[in-house]
């Protein structure tokens, strides 16, 4: 019969949060799966529990996973721990659950500490909605259209950052948000240094280019206000499109960027532009 995997979620910095039933599923695993090896075994020492670790992370993930289904399959139970946080959230952990249901394994997670919730709690934004974003890639075009696409996002924005590169995300959030728009940086959460910055991306860059930072940062950003509905008229849109093709748009051109600017559907600005 085939074991199981459990998703195992470790402290995010304070070793209290480890809670009975994941210190007993590690115990109960016949191996643990840990993204950082060495880090892990730490925390088991901690526990005072011994027991055979594999590592998988990032870079051994394909022929890894394919390993740790195996020896699911043929029996045995894997607990998947990642260096810190919820297993499967911003870490490979992700591909391995994948495989284990592409196997037929069953998968088991214990809910605990996790940096995108507890940050969320404590940010003061709006909770009833809100996005999880990740780490912004590092290649320019996708942060770029990342960014693009969040740009209307009203719901609460969550990313999580390194601090080496905060300034220069934040530079780029206020860049598509604006440099007014609220935001949480929530530092060292459950550490002794734990500290919550509630002000605007304008702020806080400011803030952190004078005292560049240090420790773990969630970055809870505000959603975009609500939009006014637009008060433009078909006149309005006929006026513009005639404006635009005055300087040399084509008409297919013009009727696309009236209904940007004013917001209005491009069949409205279409039927306006015939009237000219
Ligand atoms: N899977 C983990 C989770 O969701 O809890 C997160 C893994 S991700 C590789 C690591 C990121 O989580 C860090 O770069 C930081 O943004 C955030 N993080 C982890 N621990 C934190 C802490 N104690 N305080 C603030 N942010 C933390």
């Amino acid at each position: 019969m085939a074991g199981m995997l459990y998703l195992v979620p470790t402290p995010i910095g304070n070793l209290g949060d480890i809670s009975e039933r994941c210190r007993r599923t590690l115990e109960e695993a016949d191996f643990i799966a840990a993204e950082d090896t060495r880090v892990s075994l730490k925390l088991l020492n901690h526990l005072g529990i011994k027991k055979s670790l594999v590592s998988y992370y990032e870079h051994n993930k394909a022929f890894k996973g394919e390993k740790i289904v195996e020896r699911i399959l043929a029996g045995e139970t894997c607990a998947l721990v990642s260096d810190a946080g919820s297993p499967a959230i911003s870490d490979p952990g992700e591909d391995l659950v994948k495989l284990c249901h592409e196997a037929g394994i069953v998968v088991c997670a214990i809910p605990g500490p996790c940096a995108v919730i507890t940050a969320l709690s404590i940010s003061g934004q709006a909770t009833g909605r809100f996005c999880f974003e990740g780490f912004l890639s590092t290649a320019k075009k996708s942060r770029r259209e990342h960014l693009e696409s969040l740009e209307k996002e009203q719901r609460t924005m969550i990313f999580y950052e390194a601090p080496h590169k905060l300034v220069n995300t934040l530079e780029d959030l206020a860049e598509h948000f604006g440099e007014e728009r609220p935001i949480s940086l929530c530092r060292e959460l459950t550490k002794l240094h734990e500290e919550v910055v509630r002000t605007t991306l304008g702020e806080a860059i400011e803030k952190y280019t004078e005292n560049p930072p240090k420790g773990e940062f969630v970055l809870v950003v505000a959603g975009a206000p609500a939009e006014e509905k637009t008060s433009a008229t078909a006149e309005d849109a006929a006026a513009r499109v005639a404006q635009l093709m005055e300087a040399g748009l084509s008409r297919k051109d013009a009727i696309k960027q009236t209904a940007k600017e004013l917001d209005l559907p491009k069949n409205v600005v279409y039927d306006a532009a015939l009237s000219l």
